[in-house]
């Protein structure tokens, strides 16, 4: 009896993501691998849409990385490969890191039908440097992945471990969700640039200053939810300032200029020197 009653909970937890109750109370980092359940990492590549982020984010980060003479890449939220696949058939050396299993076997297997090798690390930012122990021109965090901790120590902590891993001028570039514009007025996204799948609705379900919950809506009648921590702009910017970074850039759908509330996503470009 306990091992059916095991082995249903294995299952459960595999396939079924658990919020509880009260799901708008989950405000826990550790929760991020109980999130990217196998059903929702298998269905991530429709929200994501390879082909059509590839055209619109263009060459903005291999502009960034090329324009600074980096070779040599750390993806710290690796997720399905998106990022590491681009960046390996563009010439960089990538070493792809995730904290979630299922997120990392799934890049793997993409990269893998692209004719690439992953070199695939499991690491949780807050712990980084215990796996990784070579150093890096760039680390690059993206896809709103930052937003998963839920308290400052453990931003204070990640932001560390990634400067850590960076040659002394080293940059890491790093991105969120325009979260000041969700806070202030209201969601309006049309998911032109990041989530580039048509086919599913990605919306905010509840929002207020410690929680951002969306919730994701796919064709065949599924939903799962992310729960994130909305990040402001100049907190994140102080916070890696403090953390050590010399020069800071932010780009607004990758513009230089634009207005406060304007982008869906902001892209923080941090350099050591
Ligand atoms: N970069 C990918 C993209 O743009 O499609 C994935 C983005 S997904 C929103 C966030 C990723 O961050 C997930 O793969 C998740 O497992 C990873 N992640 C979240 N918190 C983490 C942590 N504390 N340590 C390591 N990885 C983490």
């Amino acid at each position: 009896m306990q091992n059916v009653e095991s082995s249903n909970a294995y299952y459960l937890s595999k396939f079924n993501q658990s919020f509880g109750d009260k799901p708008n109370e989950v405000r826990d980092t550790e929760h991020y691998k109980d999130e990217y359940v196998t059903t929702f990492v298998e269905k991530w590549d429709q929200l994501i849409d390879w082909d059509r982020r590839w055209e619109t984010e263009g060459n903005f980060f291999i502009e960034q990385l090329r324009s600074r003479g980096v070779k040599k890449v750390l993806d710290v939220a690796t997720g399905t490969g998106f990022h590491s696949v681009r960046l390996l058939e563009s010439g960089f050396d990538v070493v792809s890191a995730d904290g979630s299993p299922a997120m990392l076997a799934k890049a793997f297997e993409n990269a893998k039908a692209r004719g690439h090798i992953l070199r695939a690390v499991q690491a949780d930012w807050r712990w980084l440097n215990r796996t990784i122990h070579e150093q890096f021109d760039a680390v690059i965090c993206l896809g709103n992945s930052f937003t998963h901790l839920f308290n400052e120590r453990d931003r204070r902590k990640a932001l560390a471990e990634y400067y850590a891993t960076l040659n002394h001028d080293g940059l890491l570039i790093l991105d969120q969700r325009n979260y000041d514009s969700i806070l202030d007025e209201g969601y309006n996204s049309k998911h032109k640039y990041y989530y580039c799948g048509e086919t599913v609705v990605a919306e905010p379900e509840y929002i207020d200053s410690g929680l951002a919950r969306f919730r994701y809506f796919f064709p065949d009648g599924s939903q799962y939810h992310l729960n994130m921590f909305p990040l402001r702009k100049q907190y994140l910017r102080r916070l890696l300032h403090e953390v050590g970074f010399q020069q800071l850039e932010t780009f607004g759908d990758f513009q230089e200029t634009f207005k406060a509330n304007e982008p869906d996503f902001l892209i923080h470009v941090a350099e050591k020197e």
